[in-house]
């Protein structure tokens, strides 16, 4: 159903709360390997679009398939265990623990080698369950994102751009195939939200696939490949970012915000 080379399909999404539709008839897909941007005024409907493919949110009606397999109306866990996965944020009880902790109690992956293991060679070949080997994983991990030398840092002292790159970290160390990002970029200073960027376009280079929710539509516009523009639950447009930039239809829609 799901040709290879694309991970994710949305077909017909529908969420309804009540007398509410959130999301009214989506459908989408996403390319492996890409970073794609999920754009849309206030309302739109992207961050239940975004937690009915999590397992958040149960679909009125609709299909999600990921990897060619139909994963609608799993639950988060599951969808997670299929390599789909969410950033979350640090929640308060792991504040109080340093972030080498956070990476070691991260939820790990269950599906044996993968593309992770291209980005950190020294960890090949190896089946990441013992304590040493998650403490190596969590250290490269931790040095791909040049957060290191905090290590020692409680999670709870950190800067609101570091935690997000904290967030980042703690989800690869699960092996995800794909990571939905809604707003990462939120609070992060300049440096670190290039930093971050950086690290999510050399992931995707080793075929890592994103779906990135963000507002700063300069960030969407020059690091997503494909842009999806959702208005009033549906999809009103669909492209790269100068097919985007001059579609009547999305200015309008952002003007009548
Ligand atoms: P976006 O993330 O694009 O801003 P949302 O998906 O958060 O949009 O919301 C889409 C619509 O659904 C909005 O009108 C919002 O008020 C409504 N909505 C979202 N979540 C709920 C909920 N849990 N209960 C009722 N209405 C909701
Ligand atoms: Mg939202």
């Amino acid at each position: 159903r799901t040709p290879r080379g694309l991970p994710l399909r949305v077909q017909d999404l529908r969420k309804e709360f009540g007398g509410i539709t959130a999301v009214d008839g989506a459908s989408f897909s996403v390319e492996k390997g890409s970073l794609t941007g999920l754009i849309g005024p206030n309302g739109a409907g992207k961050s239940t679009t975004f937690n009915c493919i999590a397992g958040v949110h149960q679909p009125t009606s609709g299909h999600v398939y990921f990897q060619g397999q139909d994963i609608t109306g799993y639950r988060p866990h599951q969808v997670a265990n299929r390599g789909l996965m969410r950033t979350f944020q640090i929640a308060r009880e792991l504040e109080e623990m340093t972030v080498l902790e956070n990476m070691m109690l991260a939820p790990r992956g269950q599906r044996g080698e993968s593309l992770t293991y291209s980005v950190f060679p020294g960890l090949r070949g190896q089946v990441v369950t013992q304590e040493e080997d998650l403490r190596e994983k969590a250290w490269e991990t931790l040095e791909l994102f040049e957060i290191d030398h905090l290590a020692s840092e409680y999670a709870g002292n950190l800067s609101g751009g570091q935690r997000k790159l904290l967030e980042m970290a703690r989800v690869l160390m699960a092996d995800p195939e794909m990571v939905l990002l809604d707003e990462p970029l939120a609070g992060v200073n300049p440096t670190l939200e290039h930093k971050l960027l950086e690290r999510i376009h050399a992931l995707r280079e080793e075929g890592l696939t994103f779906l990135l929710v963000e507002h700063d539509m300069d960030i969407i516009m020059q690091n997503c490949e494909h842009i999806i523009v959702m208005h009033q639950g549906q999809v009103l447009a669909e492209g790269d970012a100068d097919t985007i930039r001059n579609d009547d239809r999305v200015i309008d829609a952002y003007l009548g915000e």
